[in-house]
């Protein structure tokens, strides 16, 4: 029997009188991308925080790698081999790429030091492309090059899970491409991928999978081709 690296179960999550997420259930198997969908509103970027531990489950079970880990903290599952990127950039803008990226390699369980961090930080950086804007303050950086730093600090804590929300929002064409392609790169790399996307170009390129939310719930799961095609996905993007 294979397990899954992620298995999301009947999760829920309320805020007051409002069901964000309403009883969620996917897995996401070992090297697969899957995208999380949905119209606005419909809570992919709750499911996300559920998952990350950003936020705590009204109701559910959540497990990594066989382990449960709904209920513990942002840190603890961050250690556990889960990372993730925010829908809005959160780089830390006086500080350099680089020591933006060593920030991120601290908070996992075996963190590196001195010159081998600075290494480690470099060749991540490389991997993004940052490599020769690696001594600007991240705050200089462009909006592409924000994201990629943000992607390089999130793989510094050497993550077996990625989840990316809208990392490929907001790029023009050229720049998509880049992004796609680097996530391909991650994806031959065997990095399992959740990413919460709008870019359909992306979606098509990047998604083995994908699962499709509608108020709160699931609407469709399965091959993107077929998600993709299927009539009542088709009507909830239909006016978009
Ligand atoms: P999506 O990512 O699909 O756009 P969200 O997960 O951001 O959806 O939001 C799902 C629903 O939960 C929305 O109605 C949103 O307004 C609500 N919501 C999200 N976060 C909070 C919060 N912290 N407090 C109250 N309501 C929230």
């Amino acid at each position: 029997m294979t397990t899954a690296l992620l298995e999301v179960e009947d999760l829920q999550k309320s805020f007051g009188g409002l069901r964000a997420v309403g009883g969620l259930s996917f897995s996401v198997q070992r090297g697969e991308v899957l995208g999380l969908l949905g119209p606005n509103g419909s809570g992919k970027t709750t499911a996300l925080n559920l998952v990350s531990g950003a936020l705590a489950a009204s109701g559910g079970r959540i497990h990594f790698d066989g382990r449960r880990i709904d209920g513990q903290a942002p840190h603890h599952i961050a250690r556990a081999g889960v990372a993730r990127t925010f829908q809005l950039v959160r780089v830390l803008p006086g500080m350099t790429a680089l020591d933006n990226v060593q920030v991120g390699m601290a908070f996992r369980t075996a963190p590196a030091f001195g010159a081998a961090a600075r290494d480690e930080a470099m060749a991540l950086l490389e991997r993004v492309g940052l490599a020769p804007r690696a001594q600007l303050p991240a705050g200089e950086l462009t909006y592409i090059d924000q994201k990629r730093l943000e992607l390089a600090r999130a793989l510094a804590l050497r993550p077996r899970l990625l989840l990316l929300d809208e990392w490929l929002a907001g790029l023009n064409p050229t720049e998509l491409r880049q992004g796609i392609g680097l996530i391909e790169a991650l994806r031959r790399d065997g990095l399992t991928i959740v990413l919460v996307e709008h870019v359909m170009e992306a979606v098509r390129a990047l998604c083995d999978r994908c699962v499709v939310m509608s108020a709160g719930l699931r609407l469709a799961v399965g091959r993107t081709a077929e998600v993709l095609a299927d009539p009542a996905v088709v009507d909830v993007y239909l006016g978009r």
